[in-house]
């Protein structure tokens, strides 16, 4: 893989320490970053825009320490007001596709319009560079200094329900922040889309022109979720293989049925690096953000995702509670060998484990 790509999924290796330091330098720093606002500190930097305040807010929804956590739930929520004036747009498509380099070319057209853009990303299986000094610098070099975008790489590895509840609570410090146009990328290999999906207004798949029959290993479901497939690298020798392509996928999603939403999904050809339809489809997104304003489906489907994500924060904390009580865990592997060998059924162990730890907290 180019080590060089530009991504919000990506983290740069961290630079090594010389070997002798200014060690005054060095305390001052950890003092620095010691320095802990409260809970109304962290709300207004946020709400005047202060980006410093914001990435230290986000890094306190990351952090798995219980006090952390309570400071973080405090901020959302008193965020929680000023959030939602926004669009949401995720982007996902296979390594390589283009994703940071479309990201790039629509990114600068929406800052330059005056629009101010966050970039989060949603990859479960990405090691952060531990301890390294640069290690949360992104790599999508224009857009990071472009003073109306903010780049926030992917939460450090985790189980996706964790990182993606992670990522749709920054969206909402974000959008307390001032941004109006939130990106969330993910890498198209996995479940991590539909966590997306479940969090964003559009959906955008960037597709290859040529690359197989069987929709570059994308399931079916994807394809269904997409209100776009942008087929990238229509330019130089593959413009004809790009147009055939998306007649191809014009014909596939008429096999799908009709969105909840009236939008009827549009495939276009583009190119992240001659900026070819790239004005188009942002002007897509935004008839898109017009005709789900006016049916109400945009204030309804975000109702159901906020619904959604209550249940999905319920699932993944009482799985999470359940598996780490020591006395499941004592338990836990003594029933399944008794379920292997068929000595008791496994909804009666099943029965026994919930019975004990709901009956015994
Ligand atoms: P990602 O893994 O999906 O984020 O893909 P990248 O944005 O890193 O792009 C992968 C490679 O494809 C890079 O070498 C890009 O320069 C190249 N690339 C991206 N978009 C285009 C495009 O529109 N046309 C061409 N010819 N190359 C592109």
């Amino acid at each position: 893989m180019n080590k060089n790509k530009k991504s919000a999924l990506k983290v740069n290796k961290g630079i090594k320490q010389p070997s002798s330091v200014n060690k005054d330098a060095v305390k001052k720093i950890k003092l620095r970053r010691k320095q802990e606002y409260s809970v109304s500190d962290y709300v207004e930097g946020i709400i005047k825009g202060d980006r410093s305040i914001l990435s230290q807010a986000i890094t306190l929804i990351e952090s798995s320490l219980p006090r952390h956590q309570v400071n973080a739930q405090e901020i959302i929520k008193r965020c929680l007001p000023y959030s939602g004036n926004s669009i949401r747009i995720g982007i996902t498509g296979v390594p390589g596709v283009g994703k940071s380099t479309f990201i790039e070319a629509i990114g600068k057209k929406i800052t330059e319009k005056g629009s101010k853009l966050a970039v989060l990303a949603i990859d479960p299986s990405s090691e952060r560079s531990k301890g390294s000094i640069l290690g949360d610098k992104t790599r999508m070099e224009a857009l990071s200094t472009d003073e109306n975008a903010y780049i926030r790489p992917s939460p450090s590895a985790g189980s996706l329900g964790g990182v993606a509840r992670k990522t749709r609570e920054t969206v909402v410090l974000c959008e307390a922040a001032g941004f109006d146009t939130i990106f969330i990328e993910t890498v198209g290999v996995g479940q991590s889309e539909t966590a997306v999906h479940s969090m964003v207004d559009f959906f955008l798949l960037l597709m290859l022109a040529g690359a197989g029959d069987e929709l570059q290993g994308m399931k079916r479901g994807i394809i269904e979720m997409a209100d776009a497939i942008a087929i990238n690298k229509a330019d130089g020798t593959n413009i004809n293989k790009a147009n055939l392509a998306k007649v191809e996928y014009q014909n596939a999603l008429h096999l799908y049925p009709p969105k909840n939403s009236n939008w009827i999904p549009k495939v276009v050809t583009c190119s992240a690096i001659t900026n070819h339809a790239i004005d188009d489809i942002w002007n897509m997104i935004q008839d898109y953000y017009k005709l789900t304003n006016e049916n109400n489906y945009f204030k309804n489907n975000r109702r159901e995702q906020s619904k959604y994500w209550m249940y999905e924060t319920i699932n993944n904390n009482l799985k999470f509670n359940f598996y780490n009580d020591s006395n499941i865990i004592n338990k836990l592997k003594l029933l399944e060998q008794k379920v292997l060998i068929g000595e008791i059924s496994s909804f009666y162990a099943a029965k026994i484990l919930l019975d004990d730890y709901f009956n015994y907290r």
